[in-house]
């Protein structure tokens, strides 16, 4: 049991201030709550009103709507600015780059609001000088531990409440952690200093085992902070998260040792909030794990399963992509959530958040199970399958995709045990218009949104999907299940566009015949590692294979002399109108000035403006080699190009964002899931376009949310 020292002295004031700390943090608790409330009503008054066919039932309605719309409009536009992301990868480099703006406030008013505690009535002479400073950063440290726990955990009660996901607060759990060390800093130097003064350092160490405790709980808390910086988790993350669980259980144990009796509530507040989050996991951990079939057909025969039947396939070999369908699942989930997956064969203690790439199905009324799902078992349990779609990197997803052998590609089975959904994205379907954007695997994300909204569009009368993928072999993948989306979303009067962009920058004819796809502008090309892009703002040829290059055979099989949206290459013609494949036309060179960006869509469907972009009138190598490149996949996936619109090179991000906010009539939101980069740009060109627009302030632009979503 820690000492009582010096707990009567001075700690009326240390206590009010401990005091209003909370209160503070209860009233912004209180007030996120209330958002989060206002929030599932406003959900909940729009999906009645598109049920009761009102067209426009994103709009406004009424002067405190407006001033709701309004106060919503201006925060968001203040929390949107950020410093470009200083580079791509997950280096030292990215560490340094700052918070966005809304961010960066919050974190400047929380160590205004700690500093005050740590200066405000404290004595700045006399006798007990030094210690009665320290004392107040003691108590002002303390304090704290309980929140920077409190906002930790996946379940936590701070999500609970307010719908704030763990990983959208892990930013000022360990701007706190920072915020702590400091003021414990402060505290230990203090101490340090007057005992120093009166001679009497050696003694206290020797004589005040909780004096000990004292520095054992500094040193963790540095070791805390040191290992996680962003390096240090990219390195080794499950290094990171043992450390980070054991470093925080001696943290506290030194914490009970060292404080006061007084301030002991706040090691057990802390305790408490970690084993709230920790019992509803465990409870949600069994309750997605455990599950029953029916051993025959007698409905009383059940046996009971713990854990699933990973069905895994390579989706991908070139790039790397794994398929893992979780059979038999029971829990419910949103097109933008994500499980934490583990396969124990593989990973013993390791569990990898993934985005669910399907999206959730109510299980069809009782008597239609047979004749809709063909599995009359699967629907009485209202059990289903869940997709993942997984890109390799260095430990758990390479071995997953390793796994899967060489060349048959015959599905691996594994067992595997799942824990969510987690995540709250925002209910996609009570916007007007929906712009997704999305990079390479980042569409696994956007993809159950659009799967969402066809099924049940609600609000939405409005659809623009980006999808940007480095190489054409890309689009085999997904491209027909996009393609028949949207046609269910249009169907049911959802105006959709759907944009494929290939930045597959320079293409040559090699000398087979074929084509190849070399890297982006201005690059040497074709060389066997000119990996990247020198000129390139995203970084999106990152890898090629051994020759450099990618290959595409033409559909007619016609070899194309030069085809090309590089500099370096010659003209082509504008495409022809009428289906891709129909009419493959000999493609001559573009102008060296000509961007690198077209569309190889024919007929639009959607009255987006894209089409009256610059680049319409700058067709390049897809365009050109229509019936080779990208018609390929149009060709060999059976769906037509009134379907899907491909370009080449990377689209341009007011291209994809201006026209659906100019033609919106409602609210609109742009969900991106891509690299550090492209998501800050996004960011930052819709914080500017509402402020240009004036959003909700007269004008009579509708509001625009912007959603972000990094797997890093
Ligand atoms: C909310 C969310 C959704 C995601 N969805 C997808 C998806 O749909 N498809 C996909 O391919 N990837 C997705 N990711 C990324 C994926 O979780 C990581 O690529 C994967 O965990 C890497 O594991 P690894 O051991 O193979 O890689 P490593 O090479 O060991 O790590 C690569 C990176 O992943 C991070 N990482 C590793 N393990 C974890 C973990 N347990 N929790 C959080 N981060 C970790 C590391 O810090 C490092 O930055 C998502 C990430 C998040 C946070």
């Amino acid at each position: 049991m820690p000492s009582d020292m010096s707990d009567n002295l001075f700690s009326k004031t240390n206590r009010d201030i401990a005091r209003t700390y909370w209160i503070i943090v209860g009233v912004v608790v209180g007030f996120l709550t209330v958002l989060n409330i206002v929030d599932r009503i406003l959900v909940r008054s729009r999906l009645k009103a598109a049920a009761n066919n009102n067209p426009h039932p994103t709009r406004v309605k009424n002067r405190i709507g407006q001033i709701w719309a309004t106060a919503t409009a201006l925060v968001r536009e203040a929390a949107l600015p950020s410093v470009r992301s200083f580079t791509n990868k997950s280096t030292l480099l990215a560490m340094f780059t700052p918070l966005p703006l809304g961010r960066s406030v919050v974190v400047f008013i929380y160590m205004a609001m700690v500093a005050i505690m740590l200066s405000i009535n404290v004595y700045t002479s006399g006798y007990w000088y030094y210690e009665k400073i320290a004392y107040r950063a003691a108590w002002v440290s303390v304090t704290q531990i309980p929140f920077v726990l409190l906002i930790s955990g996946r379940l936590s009660l701070f999500t609970l409440l307010t719908n704030i996901p763990s990983e959208r607060i892990n930013w000022l759990h360990r701007w706190v952690g920072r915020v702590i060390l400091i003021s414990v800093l402060v505290h230990m130097a203090l101490f340090w200093r007057g005992w120093d003064l009166s001679d009497f350092l050696q003694t206290e160490l020797e004589i005040m085992p909780m004096v000990r405790y004292g520095f054992g709980g500094f040193g963790v808390l540095g070791w805390i902070t040191f290992t996680s910086i962003a390096p240090v988790r990219w390195f080794t993350y499950e290094l990171f998260y043992l450390n980070h669980l054991a470093s925080v259980g001696a943290l506290l144990w030194c914490l009970y040792m060292h404080v006061p009796q007084s301030a002991i509530y706040n090691v057990w507040l802390g305790i408490a909030f970690i084993a709230f989050d920790r019992l509803l996991r465990a409870i949600l951990f069994l309750y997605s794990n455990i599950h029953t079939s029916q051993t025959s057909t007698s409905k009383s025969n059940y046996s009971l399963h713990f854990g699933h039947t990973a069905e895994i396939n390579i989706l991908d070999r070139k790039e790397n992509l794994t398929r893992v369908v979780i059979k038999d699942v029971k829990m419910k989930w949103r097109a933008g959530q994500h499980i934490y997956l583990s396969i124990p064969s593989l990973r013993p203690f390791e569990s990898h958040p993934f985005s669910i790439s399907n999206t959730y199905e109510a299980p069809p009324p009782p008597g239609k199970e047979h004749k809709e799902l063909g599995n009359p078992v699967a629907a009485h349990n209202g059990s289903r399958d869940l997709h993942l779609l997984i890109s390799s990197r260095a430990g758990f997803s390479k071995q997953l995709h390793r796994k899967c052998g060489p060349a048959d590609n015959a599905p691996v089975l594994l067992k595997a045990f799942i824990e969510g959904p987690y995540g709250s994205p925002p209910a996609w379907n009570t916007f007007e218009t929906v712009v997704l954007i999305a990079t390479s695997t980042g569409v696994t994300f956007t993809l159950p949104v659009l799967e969402e909204i066809a099924s049940n569009p609600a609000c939405v009368r409005r659809v623009h999907f980006h999808w940007t993928v480095r190489h054409v072999s890309d689009l085999k993948l997904l491209t027909k299940r996009l393609a028949k989306l949207g046609n269910k979303a249009r169907s049911k009067g959802v105006d959709v566009l759907v944009n494929i962009a290939v930045t597959c920058g320079t293409m040559k004819t090699a000398k087979d015949g074929k084509f190849v796809v070399g890297s982006g502008d201005g690059d040497s090309f074709g060389a066997a590692g000119s990996v990247v892009s020198k000129g390139s703002e995203y970084l999106l040829l990152k890898t090629m294979d051994k020759d450099g290059v990618d290959e595409i055979t033409p559909v007619n099989g016609d070899p194309v002399a030069s085809c090309c949206a590089g500099k370096k290459e010659t003209p082509a013609p504008p495409p022809k109108a009428g289906p891709c494949c129909a009419e493959p036309s000999e493609p001559q060179a573009p102008t060296p000035s000509q961007p690198a960006q077209i569309h190889t869509r024919t007929i639009s469907t959607s009255s987006s403006g894209s089409s009256s972009s610059d680049d319409e009138a700058a067709p390049c190598c897809c365009a050109a080699a229509t019936g080779n490149s990208c018609c390929e996949t149009v060709c060999t996936c059976g769906f037509s190009s009134d379907d899907i619109e491909f370009s080449c090179g990377r689209p341009s991000i007011s291209k994809m964002i201006i026209p659906p906010i100019e033609m919106a009539e409602g609210e609109t939101v742009v969900a991106c899931c891509a690299n550090r980069r492209l998501m800050d740009d996004v960011r930052n060109y819709v914080g500017r376009v509402c402020d240009e627009r004036a959003v909700h302030k007269g004008s009579g632009a509708q509001g625009v949310l912007c959603w972000t979503e990094g797997f890093y």
